[in-house]
């Protein structure tokens, strides 16, 4: 069967070429007799593989040598555990309030202290991000927290918040690796890996140094807290290994493609390739103010339930797969991560013409 483009928001879309490559080692890795997946993760083979992966993700994000990455478990909701438990010194964070992936962090951190809400962008159903230039960021805050691009509503910081002072928690679940970012800006950064990088099951973190604290202010359980998993280097438990081996093949393919520099323009391209659709088609719009849009995820609506379901149908039939808008959003979302090749998003873009000047003639 042939392969769909598939605009799933995650798990998503992966490089072809990583597939391709991983179903050749399938059964056999290199010279190891066996498959990744039956490997001790104490044997040099899976050492190579997860020392690899930290330094080709190390080189791709710049990451200054005063900060730890980690692959863990328990998807980018853990860390809403994680980092209130290893941060929190006076128990408040201060937070912006962009979407779902916030509100739920809120609700994490609230357990253990006390949320203050610095800025929302909950008026206009968050679309877009408020201005974080002068925020009432408190004296006391342990840090401010973000999520960095919104995957359900499309919304991504083009400038990161002015802290104060204070540290930047953020989640880069669906933005992770799409363009270069400057790692020492931010304290903790963590990102499920399942949008933009590789398979479910893998979270990346990377804190500065500095925050992996020993003395924390709760009793925080052993798996929990990042000097664990600092100090055994990600391999105090059996980590999940096959999804780092398909890091790794993602990490290599980003370098050899020339980067994140290169990775931005293309990305650049995809989107504003189906953004000039929609801000010049009569039948779509997008749902996102223009200053605050996503690269990765694009909600856009006809505004006629029956035709966006009719629109979703014919699209599947010819191969455009997972555009139906989050259930909280409605309409269509087309989430255009890393792997999604160009002609994927010209094929959407097409077909989007095709549907709007057929349906015009319908009425
Ligand atoms: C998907 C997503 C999450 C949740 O990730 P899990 O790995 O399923 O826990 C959190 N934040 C953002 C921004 C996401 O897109």
């Amino acid at each position: 069967m042939k392969r769909v483009y598939n605009f799933s928001a995650g798990p998503a879309v992966l490089p072809e070429a990583v597939l391709s490559e991983a179903a050749n080692e399938m059964v056999c890795y290199k010279d190891s007799g066996m498959s990744v997946m039956e490997m001790s993760h104490r044997s040099s083979s899976f050492q190579a593989i997860i020392d690899e992966a930290t330094a080709d993700l190390k080189e791709l994000l710049n990451v200054p040598d005063n900060y730890k990455i980690l692959f863990l478990q328990g998807g980018a909701s853990m860390q809403f555990n994680m980092v209130p438990f290893n941060l929190m010194k006076n128990k408040k964070v201060d937070l912006i309030q962009t979407g779902q992936w916030t509100k739920k962090a809120t609700k994490e951190a609230a357990i253990l202290g006390d949320v203050k809400i610095l800025a929302s962008s909950e008026d206009k159903t968050f679309s877009y991000i408020p201005d974080c230039s002068d925020l009432p960021i408190r004296e006391d805050a342990d840090y401010v927290y973000i999520c960095e691009n919104n995957t359900i509503y499309g919304t991504k910081y083009h400038e990161l918040p002015n802290t104060k002072g204070k540290d930047l928690v953020a989640d880069l679940s669906s933005c992770i690796l799409s363009e270069p970012i400057d790692v020492s800006r931010y304290g903790v950064i963590f990102a499920g890996a399942q949008k933009n990088v590789g398979p479910a099951g893998v979270t990346i973190v990377i804190i500065r140094e500095d925050l992996v604290r020993e003395d924390l202010a709760f009793d925080v359980p052993t798996m929990l807290r990042y000097k664990t998993h600092v100090d055994a280097k990600s391999l105090f438990n059996t980590p999940p290994c096959y999804a780092i081996y398909i890091c790794g093949k993602v990490f290599k393919k980003l370098k050899a493609e020339g980067g994140l520099a290169k990775r931005k323009e293309i990305n650049e391209q995809k989107a504003n390739m189906l953004y000039d659709y929609l801000d010049n088609s009569e039948m779509f719009r997008s749902t996102v103010e223009p200053g605050s849009r996503s690269l990765m995820n694009i909600p856009f609506v006809i505004g006629d339930e029956a035709l966006e379901k009719k629109f979703i149908a014919e699209a599947t039939a010819r191969g455009l797969v997972n555009l139906k808008g989050h259930r909280t959003v409605g309409g269509m979302r087309a989430s255009i991560y890393n792997a999604m090749p160009v002609e994927g998003v010209a094929a959407l873009v097409d077909f989007m013409k095709e549907f709007e000047a057929k349906e015009k003639k319908n009425v």
